[in-house]
């Protein structure tokens, strides 16, 4: 059994021509849920499922399935797939790997002489990347039971557009249904977006959990004044203290991580006001990113940022807020999923290096449905989400490979 790397790099880049941007360096694109591109996107897919044979289904909110049941297989259908949305000038492998990497290990089944118990389903969801309707991993949260198909039909874009109305602009406003309850199993192929594979030199990653996130945001109020008259003693400066408050919090999180390697924490965003060169700044908004596989070192850096930031009140003459507005809990992946991954890829010679995922993936929603599965890709450089994201195309082969045998122990 050998998947077809030229058949599979085909699909990859004729995915990448829709939506595709101009860049210097690299080859980007930008797909956004319901948009053309998306439809010329999905319209490729499904042409592509139903030559392989699939019987293709689309459920209300777009997912896309295509299902092939071989005579014999009538167990519940083993499912595999990703999303082919993309971030603002994303790359061309994040999401279509998956995509296009299920549906090419299901051609290479369908090429071997192997007898399956369960069907295979191939899957395409809807908005994982999250930049038009809702936060991400839309589609899924839907297939998952985690969010009523009603609720996300009704998100808005910016523009004031619900996701029906887009949806049936496209013609993927479908009325099946793609259910995650009913598979017995869910394996995703995806990039790594990290470097660990590269610098171990192994081609598949097995992903043992799928990182909690918590997002919190931190307001400090001082006092604006004039920055010529204000003297240094008789300042509240807000920006100062959200200074101090941003270095304390990166050595909280050094500390948490030299502990626990997975636990990282980032202010990414900050505004002050009012931002002007000759005003003592009198407020400032920050928001945090923490993260880790462990949901207590998650607590543990949030109480530790409260602390570190009611110091910094007592201390400076500022009032502050903390709010811990987003959090998921950590997702451990099946143990079935995992050993199956491990033992049908040796067995295949190909090896394989556990890990963590640092971010999010429509597995962690199915993952509550359904025993789930997550292998991973070389990124090279450890890039995602820009032009210069790239996978190997042997990589990408491999992978494809490893997904295939992983199907095939699963199917059978
Ligand atoms: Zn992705």
């Amino acid at each position: 059994m050998n998947v077809d790397g030229d058949r599979l790099r085909e699909d990859i880049e004729t995915n990448a021509a829709f939506g595709a941007v101009d860049v210097e360096q690299g080859t980007g694109r930008t797909v956004f849920a319901g948009t053309e591109p998306n439809r010329r996107a999905r319209d490729r897919f499904v042409e592509r499922l139903k030559q392989a044979g699939l019987d293709v289904r689309v459920d209300s909110v777009g997912n896309i399935a295509g299902r092939w049941s071989p005579p014999g297989a009538d167990a519940e259908p083993i499912a595999t797939g990703s999303h082919l949305d993309s971030v603002p000038r994303g790359g061309i492998f994040d999401g279509p790997l998956g995509v296009y990497g299920a549906l090419e290990a299901v051609r290479t089944i369908q090429n071997a002489d192997v007898e399956l118990t369960h069907p295979i389903e191939v899957v395409c969801f809807t908005e994982e990347e999250g930049q038009r309707f809702a936060g991400g991993t839309l589609g899924s949260s839907v297939a998952a039971g985690n969010r009523s198909a009603e609720s996300a039909l009704q998100l808005t874009d910016d523009a004031g557009t619900d996701l029906e109305t887009a949806l049936s602009e496209i013609g993927y406003n479908g009325t099946d249904r793609v259910d995650a309850d009913e598979w017995d199993a869910w394996i995703e192929l995806h990039i790594e977006q990290g470097e660990r594979l590269e610098t171990a030199d192994v081609p598949v990653g097995v992903v043992t959990t799928i990182t909690g996130i918590t997002h919190c945001e931190v307001t400090i109020d001082g006092e604006e004044n004039h920055a010529g008259t204000t003297s240094m003693d008789e300042r509240a400066d807000a920006l100062s203290a959200a200074g101090e408050f941003i270095v304390d919090f990166e050595r909280v999180a050094r500390e948490r991580s030299s502990e626990e390697r997975t636990a990282v924490g980032t202010v990414g965003k900050i505004n002050a006001e009012p931002n002007a060169t000759n005003i003592v700044p009198g407020r400032v908004e920050m928001n945090l990113d923490i993260r880790s596989i462990e949901y207590g070192s998650i607590d543990e850096m949030v109480d530790q940022a409260q602390r570190s930031l009611d110091r910094i009140a007592a201390e400076r003459n500022v009032s502050t807020a903390f709010e811990r507005e987003f959090d998921v809990r950590p997702v451990s992946m099946d143990e079935r999923c995992r050993e199956v991954a491990h033992s049908a890829c040796e067995a295949a010679g190909i090896e394989t290096l556990e890990m963590h995922s640092g971010a999010f993936h429509d597995t962690m929603h199915v993952a509550n449905a359904t025993d789930a599965g997550l292998l991973f890709a070389p990124s090279r450089n450890g890039v995602s989400h820009s032009p210069r994201e790239w996978t190997d195309w042997d990589d990408c082969s491999v992978a494809t490979q490893a997904l295939a045998e992983t199907l095939v122990s699963l199917a059978t």
